[in-house]
């Protein structure tokens, strides 16, 4: 069975990167009917927080991401925050020495990197070079004497790691590239190296999905493993690991968590819908179909296909990331979308006075809407002038539209409006026969009236902004603009 763990560290404001390796375990695990196990990798006091914890979840939740085995779910292998299974980790860490396959390192950080120094200087391995390997009882205590408080390092084996990775292949790494590495920190700390395969081995996880950045440390952990399996932790077996690409920003950047570009949140505030955006970070490193980029998450996990993820880097692109959430607007319900609207008809978004809103207005005008938002957010500047008690003034927009001669078509326009029957189709009729009389095409024509009832050069269809806005209210601001 298959089971995968998607295991953030609690750590500032999830990001999309995040996401996307939420995303990938998430549909992997769905469309192989296996189970997702959510760890919180908080081992690290100095820069984990409860604040950051609270935010991980909510994100998964609002992303409708579930899990088998985590937080609030519990399962077999509970607890499944790291800080609360210090216990198991220094016990393994205490086996792993009494077994041989890890040892007292008393170097210190000065001495490290004085002969990292000197080994590059001369064109050598640069990692560890393995002095304290093979130490006595007695040069230990001799250390120890000295007040050196030694860290727990891992024995690497001297022979090459090959290992097959799902999205890039065959891979080998060299003895030389991969040295002793710490487990424990000198204070008793255990460290990422050693507690994340603990707890995929005790977790029995079969595939390790996550970013490239990880790829250097799964050498490391494939050894970790195999002494695992000797001393008898875990079932013994080691997953299969398949690292997603490199995920590009501007200027062929990586894309990194301290971009706002990258932060999720940036995404909910701008109105984002969960599956467009997560309909866009699927195909940062695989593709649906060659000729189909818009799919439901449902169609996503039914398609998706670990071997099809693409080794080279995918590129962030913003503007696509829009379009297709625009796409995933169109796609829901009327009723849908006017609740997924519902939180930018308030403060802070809302620049009206709440009792101003007029519900039935806004139900009226939401079709036209939908048609046209690129994200929930925009819902606000384009019917502000429903609930406004007079329309934006922005100089700007008034100084574009109201040209020499738009009085005189205002004029015009007014009159004709007045006399007609209050409905979109007619005040289009008569709009044109404004604009026919002083000679301008219907384009033109709109463009003060616009201005003039919504106080923008652009916005929903005006016709119909008209009829929802109402005779009384429409003449009115007619009439203000030619005062
Ligand atoms: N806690 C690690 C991180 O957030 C997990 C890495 C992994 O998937 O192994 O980077």
């Amino acid at each position: 069975p298959v089971r995968v763990r998607f295991c953030p560290s609690p750590t500032g404001n999830p990001h999309v990167g995040l996401v996307r390796t939420a995303l990938f375990n998430w549909a992997f695990a769905r469309h192989h009917g296996g189970t997702l196990v959510f760890r919180i990798e908080d081992t690290d006091a100095a820069r984990d927080s409860e604040e950051s914890y609270r935010q991980l979840l909510e994100a998964m939740r609002w992303l409708g991401f579930d899990w088998d085995e985590g937080p609030e779910v519990g399962g077999p292998h509970e607890p499944y925050r790291q800080s609360q299974r210090m216990d198991i980790y220094a016990d393994v860490a205490r086996r792993l020495r009494e077994a041989g396959h890890a040892y007292e390192c008393f170097c210190t950080t000065e001495e490290l990197d004085a002969r990292r120094e000197a080994a590059r200087a001369a064109g050598k391995p640069s990692g560890y070079d393995g002095t304290c390997r093979e130490l006595t009882a007695e040069q230990a205590a001799a250390y120890r004497a000295e007040g050196r408080e030694p860290i727990i390092r891992f024995r690497m084996p001297d022979e090459p790691i090959t290992f097959t990775d799902l999205v890039r292949g065959e891979l080998t790494f060299a003895p030389e590239n991969v040295p002793d590495y710490g487990i424990v920190r000198a204070n008793g700390a255990p460290l990422y190296t050693l507690v994340n395969p603990v707890d995929d081995a005790l977790m029995e996880i079969t595939h390790v999905l996550r970013g490239e950045d990880l790829l250097s440390s799964t050498p490391r952990q494939i050894a970790l493993y195999r002494a695992l399996a000797e001393i008898g932790v875990g079932n013994g077996s080691t997953p299969l690991f398949g690292h997603l690409p490199y995920v590009m920003g501007e200027g062929n950047k990586k894309l990194s968590k301290r971009d706002p570009q990258s932060s999720l949140n940036l995404y909910r505030e701008r109105g984002f819908l969960p599956e467009g955006l997560l309909n866009y970070l699927s195909l940062l490193g695989w593709s649906f179909s060659a000729d189909q980029d818009v799919f439901s998450v449902e169609e996503m996990v039914a398609a998706f296909d670990i071997a099809e993820v693409n080794a080279n880097p995918a590129r962030f692109d913003l503007k696509k990331a829009e379009a297709i959430n625009a796409d995933h607007i169109r796609r829901l319900d009327v009723k849908d979308f006017i609740a997924a609207c519902e939180p930018w008809l308030r403060a802070p978004h809302a620049t009206w006075a709440p009792e101003d809103f007029d519900r039935a207005a806004f139900e009226a005008i939401a079709p036209h809407a939908q048609t046209r938002l690129t994200v929930l957010s925009d819902i606000t500047p384009n019917v502000d002038f429903l609930f406004l008690p007079e329309p934006v003034a922005d100089e700007a927009s008034w100084a574009k539209a109201m040209k020499e001669g738009s009085d005189a078509l205002l004029t015009t326009a007014r009159e004709k409006l007045a006399a007609a029957d209050w409905n979109a189709e007619a005040l289009k009729a008569a709009v044109l026969a404004a604009g026919e009389q002083h000679g301008l095409k219907l384009g033109k024509a709109q463009a003060p009236v616009r201005v003039a009832v919504t106080g923008r050069t652009v916005g929903l269809p005006l016709f119909e902004s008209l009829e929802v806005l109402g005779r009384e209210r429409t003449l009115a601001r007619v009439d203000a603009a030619l005062a």
